[in-house]
């Protein structure tokens, strides 16, 4: 197959240009069809040469995602499938609110963390994504809706911080000012604890909003539930999270899942309150999405008031998630799962 262009940031596209004996002003003018005008071919680059375009066409690929199917859910969340053109699949989430759209993006094909309640864990892992098909996902959806999106979230399948190098590419390549200027405070990363990469992160210098899918303040619960505590525990896990605290003096969002008698009891909340008391913090309280053949089920409505009240009491500031698509699958890993199960 052909090199992805998309995955290349601006310098290296430079380089490229060099290497193909251009100008390497050209690449800019690349940079803006692909990431602007969103272009499907380069036949479209119509301010470049024809023998330049024939030279990318020969060199490189657009990637163009193919839409395996699109669902819309009532309250206008749309989540797509997508042929990634090597025969594996992915979902990305477009979802709007007050403020403008935001796309839940996957990062890779697949998922190793293996969270006991997440649908994303009953698909083998197949491969990271590159960056340009971590922007593609964007981009796709842009085409399909015709709208600009503000926002990106890596709350899609798979792991971003476990396809390190090819998220803070993406990234670099959204924040390009040149190209789709999405500012890095528009952008979260969600990860189930990855411990030594929260630390290169923090160190990246980057702005970008960092989220912990935490789920219990408890090691042995909080093991079961997610395996990777086992190999860095809650203890390891927040040292990362104050250095990642100290270091970009952004506040860090907790994801807390709640399910139905394991997680969300007062006792559940005291333990929380212990571990997050004076962190620069907020906890975001998700009903947890049952999905097929697994055990956890969602608290109750008065549950999830009781527990997010009980924090706010305390002074931890907790709010509860919308529950954005849930009549469409549209928790992480669901509609690939079942397209994946029919084949
Ligand atoms: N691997 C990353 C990002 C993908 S999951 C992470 O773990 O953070 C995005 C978010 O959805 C995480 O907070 C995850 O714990 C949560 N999630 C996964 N399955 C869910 C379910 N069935 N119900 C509610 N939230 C779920």
């Amino acid at each position: 197959m052909k090199k992805n262009i998309k995955d290349y940031n601006l310098n290296e596209l430079k380089q490229i240009l060099i290497e193909l004996g251009e100008k390497p002003y050209r690449a800019e003018q690349i940079f803006k069809w692909i990431f602007i005008e969103n272009v499907t071919s380069f036949d479209d680059m119509t301010n470049l040469s024809l023998e330049l375009r024939q030279k990318l066409k020969e060199n490189f690929d657009l990637h163009i995602f193919k839409i395996i199917k699109k669902q819309e859910s009532k309250d206008g969340t749309k989540k797509y499938l997508f042929d990634v053109l090597d025969g594996n699949a992915i979902e990305s989430v477009l979802m709007e609110y007050k403020h403008g759209f935001t796309i839940c993006v996957s990062s890779q094909i697949g998922c190793k963390m293996g969270c006991k309640f997440c649908a994303s864990t009953g698909v083998k892992f197949s491969r990271n994504l590159t960056s340009g098909e971590i922007v593609e996902q964007l981009l796709a959806v842009q085409r399909d809706e015709n709208i600009k999106i503000s926002n990106l979230v890596f709350m899609g399948i798979g792991e971003p911080l476990d396809n390190y190098d090819n998220v803070i590419n993406a990234i670099h390549i959204l924040n390009n000012q040149k190209g789709i200027n999405m500012g890095a405070r528009h952008i979260s990363i969600s990860t189930s604890g990855l411990v030594p990469k929260i630390y290169k992160l923090a160190d990246e210098d980057l702005q970008c909003t960092l989220s912990i899918s935490l789920h219990s303040a408890n090691n042995e619960k909080r093991s079961q539930m997610m395996p990777v505590n086992k190999i860095y525990n809650i203890e390891q896990l927040m040292e990362a999270c104050r250095y990642y605290i100290a270091k970009t003096n952004k506040r860090i969002s907790f994801e807390y899942a709640l399910a139905k008698d394991n997680n969300d009891n007062l006792d559940d909340a005291k333990e929380l309150i212990k571990l997050l008391k004076g962190m620069l913090c907020h906890v975001n309280l998700i009903p947890i999405n049952k999905i097929e053949n697994g055990n956890y089920t969602k608290s109750t409505n008065e549950n999830i008031l009781k527990f997010r009240d009980y924090l706010n009491e305390k002074g931890i500031v907790a709010t509860i998630r919308r529950e954005l698509g849930s009549d469409i699958d549209a928790a992480c890993g669901q509609l690939r799962k079942k397209e994946v199960d029919k084949c």
